[in-house]
C-alpha cells in the first residue's frame, strides 16, 4: 500500500512521511524517552486553526523539561512549527509534536543528547487507520468501562503523571489491551490510593445527581487541555464543578459520567464493569457540554474563539 502524501517536519525541514524514520536501536525506541503532545485541527471561518495551541506547546515543554530532554527550541519556534506543518498538509486533522532521542545508545544515559524534534500534521483515519487492512472499527459513541484494579499504572513517585511521555503509556496499554480482550472499550485507571484517575489517553469526569461535575485533582492525572477546557466551559455557565478525590464508589451513584480528551472530545460512559451509569447515556450534561465543545472547537462560538489559533495568522487578519 502507498504511503499518505504527508510531509514531516523534522529539525526545521519538511521530509516525505516515509523518510521520517529512527533506527530500531535509538534511545527512544529502547527507552522510551519520546515525548510528544497532539492537538486537534479544525476548519473555522479564519481558515485551518489549532485547537488550544499555545497549551499544547506549554504542556509539551513541561514534560520534556520533567524527562529532562535538552530541547533546542523555544515555544514560539514550537508554534511556527505546528503552524507550518498544518500549512503543508492540507486536510490534516491533527498535530502530533515529538522531542526524541535519535542516537544509538548503550546506557540508559544517552551519550549524544541531542533532542529531535518532528512534528507531523495529518489525518488519523485516512492516513492511518483506513490503510489497515481490515481497518479498525470506529470508536463507539458511548464507552464500556473496565475498571482497572491494579494500583500500578499512575505513580508520581516513579514518573510524574504531568509528563506525556512514552514510558508513562507502557502499563495503561497493558491494562487496556487486557480490558480490550475481555470485550471492553476502555479502561479507567486508579491512582496509588486506589482513587479514580484517568483514562489511557483520557481524563475523567463524574456528574453527580444535582448537577456538580466532578473531576480527579491535577496530581494524580495528566493536565488535559481537553479537560482544562470543559472546566472552564462548566464554570462560565455556572455549573458547580469540583476538582477533588473521588473513590470508584462514587460510580454506582454517579448519574452521568464521560471521558474527555483531543480525539475523544466529550465521552459520554454507558457502563463500568457491566455496571451501567445513571439512569440514560448520554444524560443531559454530557450532551450539553460535548455539543458545546463541538461548538466552540468548530469556531462557532465567539466567546471562546481566542482557543483556535490560525495556521495562517496573517490571512485570518490575527
Ligand atoms: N490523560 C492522558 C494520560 C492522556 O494521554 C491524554 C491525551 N493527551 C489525556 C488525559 C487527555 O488530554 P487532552 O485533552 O489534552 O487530549
Amino acid at each position: 500500500m502507498s504511503e499518505p502524501d504527508r510531509r514531516i517536519w523534522l529539525d526545521g525541514r519538511f521530509v516525505p512521511w516515509g523518510e521520517a524514520r529512527v533506527h530500531v536501536l535509538s534511545h527512544s525506541m529502547a527507552r522510551g524517552s519520546l515525548v510528544f503532545d497532539y492537538m486537534s485541527v479544525h476548519t473555522s471561518d479564519r481558515g485551518a486553526a489549532i485547537f488550544r495551541l499555545d497549551d499544547h506547546v506549554a504542556r509539551f515543554l513541561q514534560s520534556c523539561a520533567l524527562v529532562g530532554l535538552p530541547l533546542a527550541h523555544d515555544a514560539e519556534s514550537l508554534r511556527e512549527a505546528c503552524q507550518a506543518a498544518v500549512r503543508e498538509n492540507a486536510g490534516a486533522r491533527v498535530v502530533k509534536l515529538n522531542a526524541f532521542l535519535p542516537s544509538i545508545e548503550v546506557d540508559v544515559v544517552p551519550v549524544d543528547e541531542h533532542v529531535a524534534v518532528a512534528v507531523a500534521a495529518y489525518d488519523p483515519w485516512l492516513d492511518v487507520s483506513a490503510r489497515k487492512d481490515p481497518p479498525p472499527a470506529r470508536p463507539p459513541a458511548t464507552v464500556r468501562l473496565w475498571l482497572e484494579k491494579e494500583q500500578r499504572q499512575r505513580r508520581p513517585d516513579i514518573m510524574h503523571p504531568h509528563a506525556k511521555v512514552a514510558a508513562n503509556y507502557a502499563s495503561p496499554m497493558v491494562a487496556k489491551w487486557r480490558a480490550r480482550k475481555r470485550g471492553f472499550d476502555d479502561v479507567l485507571l486508579v491512582d496509588q490510593q486506589g482513587m479514580l484517575a484517568e483514562g489511557p489517553t483520557t481524563n475523567f469526569f463524574l456528574v453527580d445527581g444535582d448537577g456538580t461535575i466532578r473531576t480527579p485533582p491535577e496530581q494524580s492525572v495528566l493536565l488535559g487541555v481537553t479537560r482544562r477546557s470543559i472546566l472552564d466551559i462548566a464554570e462560565a455557565e455556572g455549573r458547580k464543578v469540583v476538582e477533588e478525590r473521588i473513590s470508584p464508589d462514587a460510580l454506582w451513584v454517579a448519574s452521568e459520567a464521560f471521558l474527555t480528551g483531543t480525539s475523544a472530545g466529550v465521552w459520554p460512559v454507558a457502563s463500568v464493569d457491566e455496571r451501567p451509569i445513571g439512569r440514560t447515556c448520554p444524560g443531559p450534561a454530557s450532551l450539553a457540554l460535548g455539543e458545546r465543545f463541538r461548538r466552540i472547537t468548530s469556531g462557532q462560538d465567539p466567546a471562546f474563539a481566542h482557543w483556535l489559533t490560525p495556521v495562517d495568522e496573517a490571512a485570518a487578519g490575527a
